[in-house]
């Protein structure tokens, strides 16, 4: 009998396709790859719906199956849930995000069984615990908590200062999931992050752990691919796309840091981890752990209103004491090159007492702009609204957005007869590290940013110097802040918030807070006497003197309350339309449209149209749509019908993208 199945395809189309088999020849169930023709094409696919019956009025020749390429799906039900779920949600073709779950060989039609010589080895003893593992009190209530309501699902958040040993917790949480035989999923922000947590939970537990992130070659991703779908791995330590990975017996997930922004997917497919995760937990029947010392403003307000259980480590694991903070009004103190003389002391004590130094500043280059005093030339990038970094590395102009470069010459403009004289404005990670060693050329000072260490390897050489005490002062970006545990840092220094303070976005206030406390709990892990020394030139900016005065937890309650009032989210929900054209103004008319007459409803707030932050990025114009509502299921309802509309009115100078639930607005 001649049967009916829909395919979905890796293409960019928001649909699924009917294709024919003869049940007689195969036998094809939902979640198998096939191969079928496409156009003049060969395409793999993979199998959504199989049906009994041939729907009878189509009007086209539906086109067989030519291959039928797996026995076992590739997409097990749950994953068939998750990716469903995902699509709709974030308005992105199934297709598209189905294929984004499959390791790269099995997208491109691979036999499943092509790797499995080379397959992982795993011994069969299963030795639990290396180094016994003790929780203090406080831990231990937190363990307790979680794993005495483990078989239900339920989210727990534990709000744990820095330095408080929530991964130890993890780790026993761990530890008890993998001796009932079950698989566990933490979730971290940042690639650089697995080496140091995979060596941390290894230290305790002998399973099997391995790491999961987009650096691994595309062998080693299908083997943990494979190897977590047959069960072989205990846990898996990975970044957002993990929570795609197949489990066989998924028993718990925890999202560290899940306050961080980068668990949130901005190009494409715009999901984020840490709500995929509760998701698949639900549907899953099994807990979640989130764990920040910061936790987002969702995460507080789901635990006010009872949605999550909170749980809270008040205590740092080694010490009684937070470092001190020094707040430094550089209106008063002198400075040059943005190192304010008491700073500069303060370095220089803790050097001479052979303690370590971190020094904070969230912008990597050498300076932001820069001018020639003679005639006036700016850095300005000529594909963007947006100014060129001066990298003093390797002598070059580059901008941030578009990637262009360009070579610092001796005369950049044509208006000036003789050579430039060039001044640089704004202070990067390069001219700070630049400026240190002018002040301490005995000292070892290492730079970590994206542009030195641009690879797991790089990062894990600096930790090991750091380990051996090798580094003095350290200069770096927000790539250094995030649960990274330095045993001899003392002193932290936080350079430049003035830009950070004035900021337009909503959740500015909130990104700032969480970077302070975070980039300050790097100070003093090991010591009762440690130091944050923050410098500003508005020193009585409320959210610098409130967060000092309540700490985080405080402070958090009443920038939520703002939100409250300003019915801002968590308290509603946004949707981001954004389209640009390489034409100035022409997504102005298609925006106005959609805002005043597709979507109109008095249940929604429409902001916009408006032109996008920067407005030109690479030579495209960008202009954007905001839409508000407190009603959820509304603002998805009218963000499918933005998605259609924009479908039907394709254009070839026209790109859009949809972002559901957007962190970065401004
Ligand atoms: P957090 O992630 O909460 O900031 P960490 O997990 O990094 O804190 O813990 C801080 C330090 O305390 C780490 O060096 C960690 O190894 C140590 N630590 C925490 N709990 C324990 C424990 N139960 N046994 C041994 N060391 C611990
Ligand atoms: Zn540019």
């Amino acid at each position: 009998m001649k049967k009916i199945v829909k395919v979905a395809l890796d293409v960019p189309l928001y649909k699924v396709f009917d294709y024919s088999f003869e049940d007689e020849d195969c036998n094809i169930s939902q979640g198998v790859r096939v191969e079928v023709p496409f156009g003049s094409k060969k395409k793999v696919g993979i199998v959504v719906e199989t049906s009994d019956k041939s729907s009878p009025e189509q009007k086209y020749k539906i086109k067989k199956i030519d291959r039928v390429l797996d026995i076992i799906p590739v997409i097990d039900k749950t994953m068939m849930f998750l990716c469903k779920w995902a699509a709709d949600y974030y308005q992105h073709p199934i297709g598209q995000v189905l294929f984004s779950s499959l390791p790269t060989k099995l997208k491109q039609g691979c036999d499943r069984y092509y790797y499995s010589k080379s397959q992982l080895v795993y011994e069969a003893n299963r030795i639990k615990s290396k180094t016994k593992i003790v929780l203090n009190d406080d831990q231990e209530k937190v363990h307790q908590e979680i794993i005495s309501n483990s078989s239900v699902f339920n989210v727990n958040l534990i709000e744990g200062i820095t330095g408080s040993g929530k991964t130890e917790v993890y780790i026993k949480i761990a530890r008890d999931i993998v001796e009932s035989d079950g698989q566990i999923l933490i979730l971290v922000p940042e690639i650089n992050l697995t080496p140091q947590t995979v060596s941390r939970f290894e230290k305790y537990l002998n399973c099997h752990i391995k790491p999961y992130h987009s650096s691994l070659t595309d062998k080693n991703k299908f083997l943990v691919w494979d190897a977590c779908g047959n069960g072989k791995i205990d846990i898996v330590i990975g970044t957002r796309s993990s929570v795609f990975l197949p489990f066989k017996n998924l028993k718990m997930i925890i999202v560290d840091e899940e306050h961080d922004s980068s668990l949130k997917q901005t190009e494409k497919f715009k999901y984020h981890a840490r709500d995929i995760a509760l998701v698949r937990a639900k549907k899953l029947k099994i807990p979640v752990v989130l764990g920040s010392a910061t936790p987002s403003f969702e995460s507080i307000n789901n635990a006010n209103n009872g949605k999550f259980k909170q749980l809270h480590l008040k205590k740092r694991y080694f010490t009684k004491t937070m470092p001190t903070v020094t707040v430094v009004d550089l209106n008063k103190d002198t400075s040059e090159d943005n190192l304010s003389s008491t700073l500069i002391r303060k370095i220089e004590k803790e050097l001479k007492k052979g303690g370590q130094v971190l020094v904070f500043i969230n912008k990597r280059g050498f300076s932001s702009v820069m001018m020639c005093k003679t005639c006036g030339w700016i850095s300005k990038c000529t594909s963007c609204d947006a100014f060129m970094t001066y990298h003093r590395t390797n002598n070059c102009l580059q901008c941030h957005h578009c990637g262009k470069t360009q070579i610092l010459s001796k005369k950049l403009s044509y208006q000036c007869t003789k050579n430039c004289e060039y001044i640089f404005l704004g202070a990067g990670t390069e001219r700070i590290e630049k400026k240190l060693k002018d002040i301490f050329p005995k000292n070892n000072i290492i730079r970590v940013d994206s542009d030195s260490i641009n690879s797991i390897k790089k990062l894990e050489n600096f930790r090991q110097q750091c380990l051996e005490g090798k580094v003095d002062i350290i200069v770096g970006t927000q790539m250094l802040v995030k649960g990274h545990d330095f045993p001899n840092l003392n002193l932290v220094a936080v350079v430049d918030i003035d830009s950070a303070l004035f900021s337009h976005d909503f959740r500015s206030t909130e990104k700032i807070s969480q970077q302070l406390v975070q980039v300050s709990g790097r100070s003093g892990r090991k010591s009762d006497n440690s130091e944050v020394v923050i410098q500003t030139r508005v020193p009585n900016h409320p959210l610098i003197t409130e967060l000092l005065k309540k700490g985080y937890s405080n402070f958090s309650l009443k920038a939520l309350e703002n939100r409250r009032k300003t019915n801002l989210p968590p308290f509603s929900y946004l949707s981001l339309l954004r389209i640009s054209s390489i034409k100035k103004n022409a997504p102005m008319s298609i925006l106005d449209t959609i805002a005043n007459k597709l979507i109109k409803d008095k249940n929604l707030k429409i902001l916009g149209p408006a032109p996008a932050p920067i407005m030109r990025k690479n030579n495209r114009y960008i202009y954007q749509l905001i839409i508000q509502s407190n009603n959820r299921k509304l603002l998805l309802l009218k963000s499918s019908q933005i998605r259609e509309y924009m479908v039907d009115n394709k254009s070839y100078d026209l790109r859009w993208s949809l972002d559901i639930d957007p962190i970065d607005l401004f």
